[in-house]
């Protein structure tokens, strides 16, 4: 055997080696993710129920089984992603196709991630080069910079020192990598929040984005979009909600409102599918409290029962401004009436013909007429008033109104008071006037804290999209999906009362998040709240 043969042959075998050295390290890290994951578990079933952080971050008993079956559906080889369970089981399957089949009409690029020069060297053996073993693949991404949708092979380099070896230690260092968004999907954070954004900020549905996504060649599904949409929030969007909320609850004064969503697919050909009514709930925080800020938490519940209020409001004891439904009347907390609310029952009484709804009535001037007209009018002159104060502090504000408005405030009801016996109580300007005496002392709260608004206008704004755009903003098919999507609207809200871009801002958090120990770091989580110095820095609208 000459020398070069004598050469090739130990190379051969080394390389032999190398490759499996390599495939020892990935079981080992297999080994160790599995043990990460079976430890997280047993902390939440552990400690999940008692602490009440805790239980306001993760949401309930489901989470842990849906981490499981995340973590299952992935490896049994479901086409892309995340399954998270339930859009995934509802769906009927398709023959199983691997991630590779799905992406090979794009092309492929590598991207390698290599261990810094200055860090190829062993601690143990000092003025040892450590020599390069070989690279191990590790995820395929699929990364948007519109208009480009491209595929990376992400693969890390690992080096071994010889040293180490000799003396039949592993030695080995790996070439750093940033988390995964996801484990076992392609998404990252770009692509990840133009989906979302596209969703919930531009209401195009999954199912007409899957078409745009095919067209760039990328077979992304409505079902891969809705599971993103959950497991983001199972990981990122949950925690950041949970941590606002902790902050609306010690405001001073909180808006609710509620309306009615649909929870089923997305899909039209679905849609005839069982619809179930639930509601969505909206809270607020005060836009005169300049000690809090701009906060709007979405949450999506079954049934209107005042429960979910008292629930959710649970250690509130501010004032709640909201429209008199009863189900609030259950909190331990100052209540505040709607001006624009109770103004909304005198503009019915202008017109008999109901086809006249809406502040439309007001345009026609026949219609300006009678008390009820009267009672706009006095209600026009007070907010007017309150209009010119919105600049001052709220001690000031609270001086002005006082002196300002309180006087007009008085005369109001007492003129209500001596026109009730007139009006035939079967006419709607009756109701409207009893409805504002009845609420008298909740629509005059106002007047003495300088925080609180004179209408509930600011939840009333926020739930709108809802309220008028309901079949623009179907959710995926599952509570979990509704679940997820009121979290995202969380967000994106907060995000506009915060003159955040939400894209920027979704993008910024996914990029941010992964990998990083936040869930018990409320420091942390205060860092990455759109009203936080970092959000406004870096993605201002
Ligand atoms: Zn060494």
């Amino acid at each position: 055997m000459t020398e070069v043969e004598q050469l090739r042959k130990e190379n051969r075998e080394l390389q032999k080696e190398n490759q499996a050295l390599l495939k020892k390290i990935s079981s080992f890290e297999e080994k160790l993710e599995a043990a990460l994951v079976w430890n997280e578990q047993l902390r939440k079933a552990m400690f999940g129920r008692k602490s009440e952080k805790l239980r306001v971050l993760q949401t309930g008993d489901e989470e842990l089984s849906l981490f499981d079956e995340a973590e299952q559906e992935a490896r049994a080889g479901e086409p892309e992603p995340v399954s998270c369970g339930t859009a995934v089981k509802a769906h009927t399957r398709k023959p199983k196709r691997n991630r590779d089949e799905l992406l090979k009409s794009l092309p492929h690029k590598d991207d390698v991630r290599e261990l810094p020069e200055g860090e190829r060297f062993c601690e143990r053996h000092p003025g040892t080069p450590l020599v390069e073993m070989g690279r191990k693949f590790l995820r395929t991404e699929v990364r948007y910079t519109p208009p480009k949708v491209e595929v990376f092979d992400v693969y890390q380099k690992v080096y071994q020192c010889p040293a180490c070896k000799e003396e039949d230690r592993f030695g080995v260092k790996s070439a750093p990598v940033p988390p995964s968004l996801l484990p076992h999907s392609v998404a990252t954070p770009a692509l990840a929040a133009d989906v979302l954004c596209q969703k919930y900020v531009l209401a195009v549905p999954f199912y007409r984005q899957e078409r745009a996504w095919a067209r760039l060649g990328f077979p992304l599904s409505r079902t891969n979009m809705a599971n993103w949409a959950i497991a983001l929030s199972k990981y990122y969007f949950l925690p950041l909600v949970g941590h606002m909320k902790e902050r609306l609850i010690a405001s001073a004064v909180l808006h609710a409102d509620e309306t009615t969503v649909q929870v089923h697919r997305e899909s039209p050909e679905r849609s005839r599918r069982k619809q179930q009514q639930s509601y969505m709930w909206l809270y607020a925080t005060s836009p005169l409290d300049p000690e809090s800020p701009d906060i709007r938490i979405f949450e999506y519940r079954p049934g209107r029962s005042g429960e979910n209020a008292a629930k959710f409001l649970e250690g509130f004891h501010g004032t709640l401004v909201h429209d008199q439904f009863s189900g609030y009347n259950r909190l331990d907390a100052e209540h505040a009436a709607c001006w624009a609310h109770m103004r909304r029952e005198f503009v019915k009484g202008l017109s008999a013909d109901p086809r006249q709804g809406g502040e439309a009535v007001l345009r026609n001037p026949e219609n300006r007429r009678g008390k009820a007209w009267e009672a706009i009018k006095k209600i026009g002159a007070i907010s007017a008033m309150e209009g010119k104060l919105k600049n001052l502090s709220p001690e000031e504000r609270k001086e002005e109104r006082l002196r300002q408005e309180k006087p007009l405030v008085e005369d109001f009801f007492v003129w209500l008071e001596s026109i009730r016996a007139e009006i035939s109580p079967k006419f709607q300007t009756a109701k409207a006037v009893n409805y504002a005496l009845h609420a008298k002392e909740r629509l005059c709260r106002y007047l003495g804290d300088g925080r609180i608004p004179m209408t509930n206008n600011v939840a009333e704004s926020a739930i709108r999209p809802f309220t008028v755009g309901r079949k623009n903003w179907l959710f995926s098919d599952s509570p979990k999906g509704a679940e997820a999507s009121a979290a995202i609207y969380s967000l994106v809200e907060t995000c506009k009362a915060s003159s955040i871009d939400p894209e920027k801002y979704l993008r910024y958090v996914l990029t941010e998040m992964p990998g990083r120990n936040f869930m018990n770091d409320p420091e942390m989580l205060e860092g990455w709240m759109p009203w936080s110095k970092a959000v406004q820095d870096n993605c201002k609208a």
